[in-house]
């Protein structure tokens, strides 16, 4: 069993080390990417979920973060449905991301 409280400590160790990769990840990015493998880990341990606006910040292979300059290509394909694929230049990976063509919505603006 995983506690609550277990949780919270979980993810506030990756908010943590997730803003260290940021930080280092132009000039350490390996030390950057460990930092992710670990936070990745650190979620599969806690079971919780690693927070959505991190989730597509690094490759799900082999955990390079794409803050690092030149760590993957990002293009927008428009065939039968519009993704962008984000290519991670270190292993391959290959990820695309759904893009819905929002309606009108009632989303607050910022
Ligand atoms: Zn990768």
């Amino acid at each position: 069993m995983v506690s609550r409280e277990l949780k919270k400590i979980a993810l506030d160790r990756i908010d943590r080390l997730m803003d260290f990769a940021k930080k280092h990840a132009t000039e350490r990015p390996e030390i950057a990417r460990e930092a992710i493998i670990l936070a990745v880990r650190i979620a599969q341990k806690a079971r919780v979920r690693i927070p959505r606006k991190y989730k597509r910040m690094f490759c799900r292979k082999c955990g390079t973060p794409f803050w690092t300059p030149n760590s993957f290509t990002v293009r927008v394909r428009d065939r039968r449905s519009t993704h962008i694929v984000i290519k991670c230049l270190k292993c391959g990976y290959i990820k695309r991301i759904p893009v819905k063509k929002k309606p009108k919505t009632h989303e607050p603006h910022n």
